[in-house]
């Protein structure tokens, strides 16, 4: 595995790659690796020749009170889960790397982002979809994989795919849950003890709630005020939103039917956690 820190090494490497016909699957992550990312690179693994892991905490995507400084790091750690994983290039660049100067174009994303994260994170999707454009045109994948559980950004992933044609692949990869179902995220070991043991009422509301609805419920607010009710009783978590929409259009439906997402967003002390159930009903 080689560490490559510079766009232009980066860009020359995957061209040089891709003039001898490989395919490239590049996983876009901020690091602090976990079983989540490694499903995601173990796919990447399988449906292509080589395999790009890119670790960058994105400064653009997170706003002025949120945990840009505390966002957890190690990158040796990272570095020998890579290369056990078998990554082949590990694109491991600095802010100063990927934004030398003050940005004179950035995107703005237009749909998909009044909604669910969007709503209490402003401009957060706009980052993400700055960043990967960036990223695509410095790996240029034949195919990029990210995780359902952040499935609003798999929706803007896909329109930022389709509207600027990137000729890129989109793969949505499954959740991976701890034990007992809290979905894994570089963020849980920021969680205090007690909200830790807590933060299972998550997954656990989602399950109920999908529970009632394959028993016949079929009204979004019922769904809505079960997991709210769930939540509260079950934890000292401050909920952001419980919100069910189309997936992956993201609006909002009276009666469930069709592929829907349930949603959710809960504050503990130190730590916003979120999770999801994307659906079906025919
Ligand atoms: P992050 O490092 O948090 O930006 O995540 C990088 C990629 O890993 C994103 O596509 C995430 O959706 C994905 N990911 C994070 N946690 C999980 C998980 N528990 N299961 C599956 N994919 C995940």
């Amino acid at each position: 595995m080689r560490v490559i820190p510079a766009v232009k090494e980066m860009q020359a490497e995957v061209l040089n790659q891709k003039a001898q016909g490989k395919s490239i699957g590049f996983v876009p992550t901020m690091g602090f690796l976990h079983e989540g990312h490694l499903s995601l690179i173990k796919k990447a693994r399988e449906e292509n020749d080589l395999v790009v892991l890119s670790i960058f905490v994105n400064p653009l995507q997170f706003g002025p009170n949120e945990d840009f400084a505390t966002y957890p790091r190690d990158f040796e750690r990272d570095r020998a889960l890579a290369e056990s994983e078998g990554v082949d290039f590990l694109f491991y660049p600095s802010v100063e790397e990927m934004y030398p100067n003050p940005s004179s174009v950035t995107l703005v994303v237009q749909k998909r982002t009044d909604v669910l994260c969007g709503k209490s994170r402003p401009g957060h999707f706009d980052g993400v979809a700055t960043v990967l454009a960036k990223l695509f045109q410095i790996v240029q994948p034949t195919r990029a994989y990210f995780g359902k559980k952040d499935a609003q950004q798999v929706a803007v992933v896909e329109g930022l795919i389709t509207d600027l044609n990137f000729p890129v692949e989109l793969v949505p990869v499954d959740i991976v849950r701890e034990a007992d179902g809290l979905a894994k995220s570089s963020r849980n070991v920021n969680l205090l003890p007690e909200d830790r043991k807590q933060a299972v009422v998550l997954h656990k509301s989602l399950q109920q709630a999908k529970k009632v609805m394959d028993e016949g419920e079929r009204n979004p607010s019922t769904l809505i005020s079960l997991i709210k009710e769930m939540i509260t009783s079950e934890s000292s978590g401050r909920i952001d939103y419980i919100e069910l929409l189309s997936y992956p259009q993201l609006l909002p439906i009276e009666r469930l039917e069709g592929k829907f997402i349930i949603a959710l967003a809960v504050h503990f002390t130190n730590v916003r956690l979120i999770d999801n159930f994307i659906l079906e009903i025919n």
